[in-house]
């Protein structure tokens, strides 16, 4: 008996010290996975002088400069950058390729109900399609976007905003906004945060992008957990006075311009009922639902208990649509989705006719609804994605490693966004060079990505240049203000020493932050998406 007791308490101090909440900054519980199959770097980390040339070469641009010559993190995008697990590739080998309604499709549409709940299955008995495929996000976003400007009536009557602090902040955002787009008036999607290719889609056909995001976002709260929130007063208040102009609202879960933070349950609930009292349809910018779910499991009262599964079905269950570029949380490199709940408020708009309109411009552009520009065996390895991207274990190991990624930066002295988002660690720009004296006009934060090129890894800026915009030379910055620029973490990639030696890079950059030289734009400033497009070089000394 003495050695079971003994054997106990082993087995208490494992459970103690190996496993326990919160883990520590270094991690030592084992990943829930390990590699089955390796990348070897083809390129020498030392080799600083011949990636300064080709950063040179290709005018500072972080999209532009060529991948395989990073031997460090590249953390651009965490968007198709998935390594997939064995399961899925295994699914490439069993795609179907038919030209209709493939094998893919059907079993896309069972996992889909599973997840998201059944209410979502595409109805028998309707003739109209309400789950469309796409070969990614953003080609939802266009596709819901011109059908909308084309399928709908434009702006209706609008009443001013009251004389209260709040309207005059909306009162001026609206302004702004309009004026940017050349229109006076015009319609109004309001959400949390959009991101950027759904603010420049809806852009693009004259619809105001309008961002509400909560009041402890606007205050850089670090104590809050659920920072991507929409301003739910705020949300009212743009319904009240403009809801003739409103076709639909939006939420970004997680709020990825907000620096991938999350939205609570209550949030979600509270916003649709709103949106319903004013019978506007509430759609969800679904990228990474299962790492929403995964915080509101975390840190949302009365929510520790549920199953990831649970929870992300209460997410959707209020809303009347959704769109989702499987690129993230499908754990695909390919692939995006549109969701129009059957009966909805959405779906009831103008009889139909939206559907069928957006078939239309899917056969246009991507061809049948059932495949939307993908082969296949694309569909089948999403469909093998989606169940591991539910899975607790790993989530909890994919949202640590951003954390601990977060924390390191934190030791390193950068200053970083708190709470740490679920994929992305977001460095504060104006907080990394305060005091130096810099002024927008010299971006900074794109000087800071391309040195982090020279040193081996790849960030984003996503700050003034990207959100911000010229007219005439002069440049007006993004409103809410995000200077930002992002470390977003691909899914199943990279290990901890891997993201320590970046932190490590930064670490130097920072410590050297007056010396690190302003840009000047060579090509580009004016354009619309400048940062994809945009050539830029050291200014001089
Ligand atoms: C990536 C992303 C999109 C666009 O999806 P793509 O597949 O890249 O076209 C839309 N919204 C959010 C929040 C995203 O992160």
């Amino acid at each position: 008996m003495a050695a079971t007791r003994v054997i106990a308490f082993f087995l208490e101090e494992f459970r103690r010290r190996l496993t326990a909440e919160p883990l520590p900054a270094i991690a030592y519980r084992p990943r829930p996975y390990r590699n089955a199959a390796v990348r070897f770097r083809t390129c020498p980390v030392e080799d600083y002088a011949g990636r300064l040339e080709l950063v040179q070469q290709t005018g500072l641009n972080v999209f532009a400069f060529p991948a395989d010559k990073l031997p460090g993190c590249d953390l651009l995008s965490d968007s198709g950058t998935s390594t997939m697990t064995m399961e899925q590739w295994s699914q490439l080998l069993l795609g179907d390729e038919a030209y209709g309604s493939n094998e893919g499709y059907f079993e896309l549409q069972e996992r889909f109900a599973e997840i998201f709940g059944p209410e979502w299955r595409q109805p028998q008995e309707s003739v109209h399609n309400h789950f469309f495929l796409f070969h990614q996000g953003r080609a939802a976003e266009y596709a819901l976007a011109s059908t909308i400007r084309t399928g709908l009536p434009g702006p209706g009557p609008e009443k001013d905003f009251p004389d209260s602090e709040l309207g005059a902040r909306l009162r001026h955002r609206l302004e702004h906004l309009r004026r940017r787009l050349g229109a006076e008036t015009s319609l109004i999607i309001p959400s949390n945060s959009h991101f950027d290719t759904t603010e420049a889609n809806f852009a693009h056909f004259r619809i105001a992008p309008l961002n509400l995001p909560c009041p402890e976002h606007e205050a850089g709260r670090t104590d809050f957990p659920f920072r991507g929130n929409i301003d739910l007063d705020a949300l009212e208040a743009v319904l009240a006075a403009k809801g003739a102009s409103v076709p639909l609202v939006y939420l970004t879960v997680t709020n990825n311009t907000g620096g991938g933070q999350p939205v609570s349950l209550k949030n979600i609930l509270a916003a649709a009922d709103i949106c319903h009292r004013y019978g506007k349809p509430l759609f969800l910018d679904a990228c990474r639902f299962a790492e929403n779910a995964w915080f509101v499991k975390r840190h949302e009262t009365g929510c520790a208990r549920l199953e990831i599964p649970e929870i992300v079905h209460r997410m959707f269950a209020p809303v009347d649509g959704f769109h989702i570029s499987l690129k993230k949380d499908g754990l695909a490199n390919i692939g995006g989705a549109l969701f129009v709940r059957p009966g909805g408020l959405f779906a009831r708009l103008d009889n139909g006719r939206l559907l069928d309109r957006l078939t239309s411009h899917q056969i246009l552009v991507e061809g049948h609804p059932t495949y939307g520009g993908l082969a296949g065996r694309d569909l089948k390895a999403i469909a093998e994605g989606l169940r591991t991207i539910v899975r607790e274990d790993y989530l909890h190991h994919r949202i640590e490693q951003v954390r601990r990624f977060g924390l390191r930066l934190l030791e390193c002295g950068i200053p970083v966004m708190q709470p740490f988002g679920g994929h992305a660690v977001y460095i504060d720009v104006d907080r990394f060079f305060a005091g130096t004296g810099a002024p927008d006009e010299e971006f900074r934060g794109i000087s800071l990505t391309a040195l982090m090129l020279v040193a081996g890894h790849r960030l984003c800026e996503l700050g003034v240049y990207a959100f911000g915009s010229s007219r005439n030379g002069v440049e007006q910055p993004p409103d809410p203000r995000v200077n930002n620029v992002r470390a977003a973490v691909p899914r199943l990639a990279y290990e901890d020493q891997d993201l320590s030696a970046c932190a490590e890079a930064l670490r130097i950059l920072h410590d050297n932050r007056d010396r690190i030289p302003a840009v000047k734009v060579d090509y580009g400033r004016d354009l619309s998406l400048r940062h994809f497009k945009s050539r830029f070089s050291f200014a001089a000394e």
